[in-house]
């Protein structure tokens, strides 16, 4: 207190916004939400012109940030993603995800990840809605929510003035909805050793905060360490934890290769995998605090040694 009183309080502000100034904002989460989600980007179906245009989006963010191009082209790693079951006749279709990276130098790398591709016009399967053809399935919720959330946290990171002492890939995964096949295919490929990661945060539909149920945080069990990173945290927003980790979104990939994660989710909804699911439904403010708690969370797993994973029976 004596320290802080003899600094006039402008200069102790102007001192503290680095470290305060980038904490993830409704406001930001709200605009990336509606451009991404917008009626113009057409549901961002794998294979289509707005989906890649979505992914330019990522890699102008990711850019914005500083972080460093990680994948095979660039920010990109481009792969061919198979359709099974579509209700048009084409089964091969390029695809991509975006991937950045924050070099601190370090042994070890967590990975933050959150799927940019939903359903487009209702034509490749996996919609819920009766009639979906045609439809724009803008996906503000799934998962508009997370990438909106992958881009503030690699901004946060990027630029909150701390060299942490592990390093950060941020991974915008495509085709997830087509069976996690962009995960999968960085895990087959990946452009950084697997062996080096120290877990995997994954956020997938994180928009629709339900104040009665609460975030849910899947993974709890696939580290020992986890309830230590857990202890005594609070947040703005109320949360439990589920064990599993091998379900829900692209954590199952990471799972399945023996990596710890943690999967955030605000719950399933009428609108999910309909046309319906659109950006004035998203709680940005809510979010917002789900994003702050992930950095407190990580913040903490930052101070322990990289984790062991244990499978969830
Ligand atoms: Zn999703």
């Amino acid at each position: 207190m004596t320290f802080l009183k003899k600094i006039p309080l402008f200069a102790f502000l102007f001192l503290a916004a680095p470290l305060f100034g980038q904490l993830p904002t409704a406001d930001r989460v709200a605009r990336h939400i509606r451009y991404l989600a917008s009626d113009r980007m057409q549901g961002r179906g794998t294979g289509s012109r707005e989906n890649a245009r979505a992914a330019a989006y990522i890699v102008r963010q990711f850019r914005k940030a500083g972080l460093t191009p990680r994948g095979t082209d660039g920010f990109y790693q481009p792969f061919t993603a198979r359709v099974r079951r579509v209700v048009v006749a084409d089964s091969l279709r390029p695809a991509s995800n975006v991937v950045g990276f924050l070099d601190n130098g370090a042994a070890g790398t967590i990975v933050i990840g959150a799927h940019y591709d939903h359903l487009g016009l209702g034509r490749q399967g996996s919609s819920l809605d009766p009639k979906p053809e045609g439809q724009i399935h803008n996906g503000a919720d799934d998962n508009a929510s997370g990438v909106a959330g992958l881009i503030e946290l690699a901004r946060y990171y990027a630029r909150n003035d701390r060299k942490e002492p592990y390093n950060f890939l941020f991974i915008a995964f495509g085709a997830e909805e087509l069976g996690l096949l962009g995960s999968r295919h960085f895990l087959n490929h990946p452009t950084v050793p697997t062996a080096s990661l120290n877990f995997m945060v994954c956020m997938d539909m994180i928009g629709r905060y339900n104040p009665e149920r609460g975030v849910g945080i899947g993974g709890y069990g696939t580290s020992d360490a986890w309830p230590e990173v857990f202890k005594g945290v609070t947040a703005g927003v109320k949360f439990f934890t589920d064990r599993a980790g091998n379900g829900g979104s692209d954590n199952a990939a990471f799972y399945a290769k023996g990596i710890p994660v943690l999967f955030f989710h605000t719950g399933g909804h009428p609108d999910y995998h309909k046309p319906g699911d659109d950006p004035d439904k998203i709680d940005a403010r809510a979010e917002a605090e789900i994003l702050r708690l992930e950095i407190r969370l990580v913040d903490r797993a930052l101070d322990l040694p990289k984790m062991t994973f244990t499978p969830v029976r």
